[in-house]
């Protein structure tokens, strides 16, 4: 029997086999798919170091009624998933207050400003540099006024946290990146955060690591889990695992799985959607069309556009609406050619009311811990909050990480 059970293998699972096997525990990984094929494969693949406060729902009238009228391409809703979600979002609301907010940043930043620092070792020993570019990203407006307050949030944001940016001038950044056609008013660079070609080969990447250092992968369905005796079961293609103990890194799909144990997680299921293009050109990095909400970032696949959120219900079908407003609305700025032909990929971002993760041992039962909820950033986040749980597990508390314990939260 092994000594931990981990379930999921996206980019938190991996990270967190990894840093239990670091600890000197066998650790089998367990997933329906192979690693790194769900939430983690379909990302922007950025590891945003620059993330210091996470998203907050905005709370200012004229920007709720802009959402209320369709008229924003970054989010989108239907009536049926806003009202799944009715109860969450009201908590989200009311954690968004500038007070609450600037709390659970400062718990955030410290989570983000280590987030490169805990991939560089893995990404070194997975054999993955060729995947990474260390440039930070870009936030393109169009709108001068927009920009201009832009700049002032983000001076304020690198004295609170010492997040680096540069602001440049539209101009200035088209000479800089040739895959611009035109010039935007202005752009802020954030310098700290690095980028992936391919976010799902990384995880994958990262999982056989875990293999090479004589840990297990195992097909097998995580909603079999079960208690039994001192220890944890699941069934696989292999037959029953049982380990002493479990984690539950199933991304979105962890409220539903720790509903059958009794505990209630409110989730806010942001959809997001990618298309791949074949740009003629590609972006010197990744940027944020924000007029359009909209991302290009240059992968192995191609051009890879990826959407913000649409708060849709859980198992609705893929609308492409969103992919295509975004699309059509970045091509005066990019050329992104034809589409490549794929599957339709989505994913959900699994956010958490309070905008942490919950990471940390199931209050009721024992032998049981939790490492899901990581919103907009898991990929960014899934080593880090690895490292801590693995801390957690080894009886050491991870001084001013008390926010994200599952004990204070549920
Ligand atoms: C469009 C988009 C863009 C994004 N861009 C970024 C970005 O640039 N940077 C960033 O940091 N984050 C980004 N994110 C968020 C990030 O992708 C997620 O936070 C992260 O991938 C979550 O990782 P995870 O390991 O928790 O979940 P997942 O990667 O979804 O892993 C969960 C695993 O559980 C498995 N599973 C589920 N049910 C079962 C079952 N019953 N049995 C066995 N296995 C099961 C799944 O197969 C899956 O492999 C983005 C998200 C989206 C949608």
């Amino acid at each position: 029997m092994a000594d931990f059970l981990v379930l999921g293998a996206g980019m938190v699972g991996v990270s967190t086999a990894l840093a239990l096997q670091e600890q000197g525990l066998s650790v089998t990984l367990i997933d329906r798919k192979a690693p790194g094929r769900e939430t983690s494969f379909g990302n922007a693949g950025i590891i945003q170091a620059e993330a210091a406060e996470p998203y907050g729902l905005p709370r200012d009238p004229m920007t709720l009624l802009r959402f209320a009228l369709g008229r924003t391409n970054d989010v989108t809703w239907s009536v049926a998933g806003v009202a799944e979600m009715l109860p969450a979002l009201w908590k989200y609301y009311r954690n968004s207050s500038p007070a609450r907010h600037a709390e659970i940043s400062r718990t955030h930043v410290r989570l983000t400003e280590r987030s490169t620092r805990d991939h560089a070792p893995l990404i070194a020993e997975a054999g993955m540099e060729n995947l990474i570019t260390r440039d930070g990203i870009a936030l393109l407006y169009r709108n001068p006024a927009e920009y201009a307050a832009a700049v002032a949030d983000a001076e304020r944001v690198h004295a609170t946290y010492g997040t680096r940016f540069r602001a440049v001038d539209g101009a200035d950044y088209a000479r800089e990146d040739p895959a611009l056609l035109k010039a935007p008013a202005g752009v802020i660079h954030w310098q700290d955060s690095w980028s992936c070609a391919s976010p799902g080969t990384l995880t994958a990447g990262y999982a056989d690591l875990f293999v090479r250092r004589g840990g297990q992968v195992v097909t097998g369905d995580a909603s079999t889990l079960r208690q039994k005796g001192t220890g944890w079961q699941v069934e696989t293609d292999e037959g029953t695992a049982g380990a002493t103990q479990a984690v539950i890194a199933l991304g979105p799909w962890s409220p539903r799985l720790l509903a059958r144990f009794g505990y209630r997680v409110p989730m806010i299921y942001k959809r997001g959607y990618h298309g791949h293009f074949a740009a003629p050109r590609a972006p010197v990095r990744p940027f944020l069309d924000v007029a359009h909400g909209i991302v290009a970032a240059p992968m192995t696949d191609g051009l890879r556009l990826a959407t913000g959120a649409a708060l849709v219900t859980r198992d609705s079908p893929a609308d492409p609406r969103q992919l295509n407003r975004g699309r059509s609305g970045i091509s005066d700025l990019i050329e992104v050619g034809a589409r490549i032909e794929e599957p339709q990929w989505s994913g959900a971002r699994p956010c958490l009311p309070d905008m942490l993760p919950l990471v940390g041992a199931a209050p009721r039962h024992k032998g049981l811990w939790m490492n899901f909820g990581h919103g907009h950033q898991g990929f960014t986040l899934g080593p880090t909050t690895g490292a801590l749980l693995a801390q957690m597990v080894a009886g050491h508390p991870a001084e001013g990480f008390d926010a994200l314990l599952p004990s204070h939260r549920m």
